[in-house]
């Protein structure tokens, strides 16, 4: 059984980007990311903090708003039209979720395709659904990514992609099956989820569930790609699957956290070199 290493892959990613970056800049060519938090929900100020701490570390200059809660959905998109137009601003991110009075779709949609570095917007999505790709979701690229560096073979294979959210079940399954495996979506309205993933050579498990995924759902050898972030029962960070036991029966597993999570911010950071060297 391989643990891949998430947090060792990301690293290497961030160094050839660092590498990116210097050659960018020799030729007077800086890069921005402009962070946009709206309100003072604690997760987010995490995730925004650990997103401007790999910026810095790459060498790419962050740009942070902190609006307050009660700002409107007209001041918010008013804000991501005058960064579409900033030159110093390669890529816009709006940390989710917004508060409630404000239609994320909305605020997404408003930022520029070329922009769009989370790769959420309905333009960014209906390229990856046409297979012509822009811009890829985070998290996706990044499980694809890791898959590949560890020279999972992908095509010909079952994948069982738990999980059909917008940012994560959805645009995974998308590239999984671009890859050429032969993909099953499941979610909770799914009888006999066991039914499925036993048949499965690949798992990848976006719900957001601890121990979801249990030894007795997994065939010997299978690849688990773990998404979710949760806590246990001692409120330590905990992914979907039962790891404990689900890992001696694996060839490859992500653990959690050190698996798809530095992945994500890797993928950010990919995304947002790759709007410059566009834009150059
Ligand atoms: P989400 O929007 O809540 O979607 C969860 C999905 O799981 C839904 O499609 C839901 O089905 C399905 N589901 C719920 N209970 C289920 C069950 N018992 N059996 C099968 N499917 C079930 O969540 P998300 O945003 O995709 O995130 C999923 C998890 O990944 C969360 O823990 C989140 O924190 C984590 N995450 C991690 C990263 C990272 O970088 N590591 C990035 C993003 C998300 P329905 O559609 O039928 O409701």
């Amino acid at each position: 059984m391989n643990i891949i290493n998430g947090k060792e892959i990301a690293a290497e990613l961030r160094m050839q980007l660092k590498e990116k970056v210097e050659k960018l800049k020799e030729k007077n060519i800086h890069i921005g990311l402009a962070v946009i938090i709206v309100g003072d929900n604690p997760a987010s100020r995490i995730y925004v903090n650990n997103k401007k701490k790999a910026c810095a570390e790459v060498g790419i200059e962050s740009f942070e708003y902190a609006l307050p809660a009660e700002t409107t959905q007209e001041e918010l998109i008013n804000l991501i039209e005058k960064l579409n137009n900033d030159k110093k601003v390669n890529g816009i991110l709006v940390q989710l979720p917004v508060p409630k009075h404000i239609d994320d779709k909305a605020v997404i949609n408003a930022i520029s395709v070329k922009k769009d570095v989370d790769g959420f917007s309905h333009n960014n999505m209906g390229k990856l659904a046409t297979g012509d790709y822009g811009l890829l979701p985070c998290t996706p690229a990044g499980i694809i990514y890791m898959l590949k560096h560890e020279g999972i073979q992908i095509a010909g294979k079952h994948c069982v992609v738990i999980g059909r959210s917008n940012i994560v079940g959805k645009p995974v399954s998308l590239l999984m099956l671009d890859e050429n495996a032969t993909v099953t979506i499941c979610h909770s309205k799914t009888p006999n989820l066991k039914y499925h993933t036993l048949q499965a050579d690949i798992i990848i498990s976006a719900v957001g569930h601890a121990k979801l995924v249990t030894a007795d759902m997994v065939k010997k050898g299978a690849v688990i790609v773990d998404v979710g972030m949760n806590k246990d029962e001692n409120g330590k960070l905990c992914g979907d699957v039962d790891f404990e036991n689900v890992a001696p029966k694996c060839s490859y597993i992500t653990p959690v956290p050190g698996g798809v999570g530095p992945m994500t911010i890797a993928m950010l950071l990919n995304n947002t070199v790759k709007t410059c060297e566009q834009e150059n």
